[in-house]
């Protein structure tokens, strides 16, 4: 029998746990068994508005603390992550499906990473002195926005959650976050370390729900940013809605990201991000290599090499920690996978390898190896999310970065080579955010990371996601008289 996840009740608001049954039910299935692990209510107009007045409330209190006040309430909530992160792990793979491999070192440990990061930054947060002439100045003060809503994707949920709860909070911003209606559970986790870390209650909440929760909340005048991780059709919305009321906004979206391995890259290496790049999460991961360019001289042995290296790939029960590839997120989202590999095999793409639909109740699929990928394909062009790798063939560097680039995604790019100079000159061409040499899907907390053009604007982690939870008010002081022409 399936072990139930049903949380204390589906909302954390104030510090507590709250739930309104008249909310429309939301059903949290274990992917690895189609069972329900919990069942939830999607946040009413009532939920919503205690929330939005519980953080306006515990946010000005908050923001009067010093940094290095803040910090600490955020450094010890990493530590509480840290100390529970196989129990977080476990929540985490049976909200999303994905193995424990993972979820034990990229899950809770990557929230626990932004937490500690951002607590210790929180104390070094200032403005500047600017020197005018004639004695007076200008001093600019770092202040917080007020009350950031988050919205969060399946993908990663805790990590999402902190990811986005960490800045906020270290800049003094409180936060009301929607964690995807797919996996509910563990951002009402995050809810209560940070309340046992000694965070006022109030200063983050969780309210569940689909779309509709999400969009109240962003058109809500208590609100002044929204931080969404989603795919680009929810971004444009949600952006649209946000300019409204003028609010700050920062969007992580999808990709279709270019991977780029010249003749003279080390094989091996090359074959091993690409497999990290599609395959690792099954595929669910936005910034994924899905487009994978190879040069003529040794695109054969590529693709053989990545298909001879799947045999090792393990598929099945995500509690075995034996396991690299577990089941999909939803019934539908393995039926789009499924749609895909079908339109790339009826546009002409060579299936290698896997592919297939798995029998029995879990949301199974073979990671799948396409060569012979032309650009026009919708396997090369739109956003799969899951685990397909198109291997496309190219004969020269400036062939390959304009094929790179000609998309609408802008989310990550790499290059494997080991030419130098030719290295940093991709790179430097790539329209992306995020850009990898001889490297793929590294986002350590210490390195900006976000999209150009579809793929979103603004940036997470790092001390460049400080810009994007704060603003800076300019006060000039006059240190003169103060002349009038009459
Ligand atoms: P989605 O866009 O369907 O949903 C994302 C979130 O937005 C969910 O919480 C959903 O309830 C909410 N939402 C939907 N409609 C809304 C509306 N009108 N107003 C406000 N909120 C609304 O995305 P998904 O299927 O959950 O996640 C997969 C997508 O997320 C992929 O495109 C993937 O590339 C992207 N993603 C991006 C990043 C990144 O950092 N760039 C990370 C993970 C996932």
């Amino acid at each position: 029998m399936t072990q139930s996840y049903q949380p204390t009740a589906s909302h954390f608001i104030n510090g507590r746990y709250v739930e309104d049954s008249a909310g429309e039910v939301i059903e949290v299935v274990y992917p690895h068994t189609g069972a329900v692990i919990a069942t939830l209510h999607a946040a009413t107009p009532a939920i919503i508005d205690a929330a939005l007045d519980s953080a306006r409330a515990a946010q000005a209190g908050w923001a009067a603390l010093s940094g290095s006040e803040r910090g600490r309430v955020l450094r010890k909530a990493a530590d509480i992550m840290r100390d529970r992160n196989r129990a977080l792990s476990e929540i985490e793979t049976h909200d999303t499906g994905k193995p424990l491999s993972e979820t034990l070192v990229a899950d809770a440990a990557s929230g626990a990473d932004a937490l500690e990061y951002f607590g210790g930054l929180a104390g070094t947060l200032t403005g500047e002195h600017i020197p005018i002439a004639g004695g007076d100045f200008v001093y600019t003060r770092r202040e917080a926005l007020g009350v950031c809503v988050g919205i969060g994707a399946w993908n990663y949920p805790i990590q999402i959650a902190s990811w986005k709860a960490a800045p906020a909070l270290a800049c003094g911003n409180a936060m009301v976050f929607k964690p995807s209606e797919m996996t509910p559970l563990s951002a009402l986790e995050l809810a209560e370390i940070l309340i046992e870390a000694g965070a006022p209650a109030g200063l983050f909440n969780v309210v569940q729900g689909y779309g509709a929760v999400g969009g109240a909340l962003v058109t809500d005048p208590r609100v002044n940013k929204v931080s969404l991780t989603g795919s680009v059709p929810t971004g444009r919305k949600v952006y649209a809605a946000a300019a409204e009321g003028m609010r700050h906004v920062t969007m992580e979206l999808g990709g279709k990201s270019p991977i780029v391995v010249f003749e003279d890259a080390h094989l091996e290496n090359a074959v091993s991000a690409a497999i990290n790049g599609n395959f690792y999460s099954t595929g669910q991961i936005c910034s994924n290599g899905t487009r994978v360019f190879v040069q003529d001289a040794i695109y054969d042995a590529f693709v053989a090499r990545v298909a001879e290296r799947m045999d090792g790939a393990v598929i099945g029960d995500p509690m075995d920690e034996a396991t690299t590839v577990g089941p999909m997120v939803s019934a539908r989202q393995r039926e789009i996978v499924a749609g895909y590999i079908a339109a790339g095999r009826a546009e002409g793409a060579r299936l290698v390898k896997g592919g297939a639909v798995l029998d029995g109740d879990g949301f199974y699929i073979e990671p799948a190896l396409f060569a012979d990928v032309t650009d026009g394909m919708s396997i090369a062009r739109e956003e799969i999310f899951g685990p397909v790798m198109s291997v496309l063939r190219f004969t020269d560097e400036a062939e390959a970065i304009a094929r790179a680039n000609a998309t609408e995604f802008g989310l990550a790019a790499g290059v494997f080579t080991n030419d130098l100079t030719r290295g940093h000159r991709v790179a430097a061409a790539f329209e992306a955010g995020t850009c990898y040499i001889n490297a793929y899907n590294l986002t350590p907390v210490e390195a900006p990371f976000g999209g150009v053009k579809a793929s979103g604007v603004g940036r997470e982690n790092s001390k460049a996601a400080i810009e994007h939870y704060s603003q800076i008010k300019t006060v000039y002081v006059g240190m003169n008289d103060t002349e009038a022409a009459f």
